[in-house]
């Protein structure tokens, strides 16, 4: 059972909140830097004319996890595109590359009635250590001279999501079915026997206020970006950005995979779905959250072994949502961020989802779901956050492959045992993980100063 905790509320989360499209490889150090400076961005060219006429330069200041690891995640470069008015979901990955190959490069910024001059160096490494309001704070200045003109902190709190010093969560509708934990929901799907996908675009509509057609679009939409990156990495063979010099695998796991059995034909092209996506991520191109841009890499290589087996395509939207329910309920509950609950929070979130996703696409019944979800975040409990040299490469590529093993695996358990018989429910095993990240050692949760980060060696 969960430890009771004072009510948050429904879960309001939207799916265009959560399956967000930017640049990789990281959610919360890259596509939420972005959206912050993006954000910022907007804020001051919306101020008087009066105030931007004395603006002189622009300021971002990383602390915490940003400011630890953030040159392995291209924090500097996602957060100098948007300053200068790139969008996450629309800035071309060349856009990123180039200024990363260009660190000296002054940019243009038209604002107002003058124009500013921007380069990499006014993307601030400021402290990794102290007390911040989150782990992954900034904050960003609009310069006059040496004096503030207008400043704003932000914190990216995970999974592409950014809040701010004040913030308020914004108006939304009421969903037709509040729910906050996994057995409230339940209750709605078994004792009121509405389908899943049903209850969940009822309320995805309710919130939202959008139509159906609109968020089948968007599925469509992210499912299309999904596969566009499947098949690119698996295709693309190149050394990955970095210290690392990881040569990328994906391409050539396809080509080998004859000749290893059934079983090791069909885990070898799984695996390989995986690392193509989580490579592509690597590269720094364009992913969607699910939940975060390290997990990127399961959910994709889910979807793409959901179409090999021919799933019509009206399961595999709904499925989408299902994955969507277990991503809200682990945000609502426990965490989506590595740099607050480890690697459990990211890749143990995407394989639930994973499981999930399986489970309702091959058309298994809400207890099922539940606890193919239940089994595959169970047995990521625990899992650290340790990218080596702050790239998320090793280990978060494998992972990704590994989590959509093991949501395959976590389905294939639960369809076959009587669901009524099942010890752990999926409530008490996110209360678990928000346990198991708080009393996390804080080395272990994207700092790069524990775990493998520290143990291997780069010649
Ligand atoms: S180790 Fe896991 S949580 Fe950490 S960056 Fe990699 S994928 Fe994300």
């Amino acid at each position: 059972m969960t430890p009771d905790r004072q009510s948050k509320g429904p879960i309001l989360t939207l799916l265009s909140e959560f399956y967000k499209m930017g640049p990789g490889p990281s959610s919360s150090h890259t596509m939420g830097p972005m959206r912050i400076t993006y954000d910022f961005y907007q804020r001051i060219s919306r101020l008087p004319a009066e105030q931007l006429i004395r603006a002189t330069g622009l300021k971002v200041h990383l602390f915490g996890s940003l400011s630890a690891t953030g040159l392995g995640h291209g924090t500097d470069r996602a957060s100098l595109a948007g300053l200068l008015g790139k969008s996450p979901a629309e800035c071309p990955p060349q856009f990123l590359d180039d200024l990363a190959a260009n660190p000296d490069r002054k940019y243009q910024l038209n604002l107002g009635p003058e124009s500013l001059s921007l380069s990499l160096k006014d993307v601030i490494f400021d402290a990794a250590e102290g007390e911040f309001h989150h782990p992954n704070t900034m904050v960003c200045r609009l310069m006059s001279g040496t004096d503030v003109l207008y400043e704003l902190e932000y914190y990216s709190v995970g999974g592409g999501f950014i809040e701010w010093k004040g913030y308020q969560a914004p108006e939304k509708g009421q969903p037709k079915y509040p729910y906050e934990y996994a057995r409230e929901l339940k209750k709605y799907l078994i004792d009121d026997k509405i389908p899943l996908a049903r209850l969940l675009l009822e309320n995805e509509m309710s919130i939202s206020g959008n139509s159906e057609k609109t968020v089948w679009d968007f599925i469509d939409q992210i499912a299309e970006v999904m596969i566009r990156g499947v098949d690119t990495g698996l295709y693309v063979e190149s050394i990955l950005p970095g210290p690392i010099c990881l040569r990328s695998k994906a391409a050539g796991m396809m080509r080998m995979q004859s000749g290893k059995g059934a079983a090791g034909m069909a885990l070898t092209t799984l695996a390989s779905y995986g690392f193509a996506m989580a490579e592509e991520n690597a590269r720094g191109h364009i992913v969607v959250t699910a939940p975060t841009a390290g997990s990127a890499g399961i959910i994709p290589a889910v979807l793409r072994s959901l179409r090999d087996i021919n799933i019509p395509a009206q399961k595999i939207r709904e499925s989408f949502l299902a994955a969507a329910a277990i991503g809200y309920l682990c945000k609502h509950n426990a965490t989506l961020s590595g740099a607050e609950g480890g690697c459990q929070a990211e890749v143990g979130v995407g394989s639930s989802m994973g499981a999930a996703m399986i489970a309702q696409a091959r058309g298994e019944g809400p207890k099922v779901v539940a606890n193919a979800a239940e089994s595959a975040l169970e047995h990521h409990l625990g899992m650290t956050c340790d990218p080596v040299a702050g790239y998320v490469q090793i280990p978060c590529i494998e992972r990704c492959a590994y989590g959509a093993v093991k949501a395959w695996t976590a389905y294939c358990i639960a369809s076959q045992e009587n669901p009524m018989e099942r010890r752990v429910d999926l409530d008490t095993t996110i209360a678990a993980m928000a346990l198991t990240a708080r009393e996390m050692n804080s080395k272990y949760k994207e700092t790069s100063e524990g775990g493998l980060a520290v143990s291997l060696v780069l010649c």
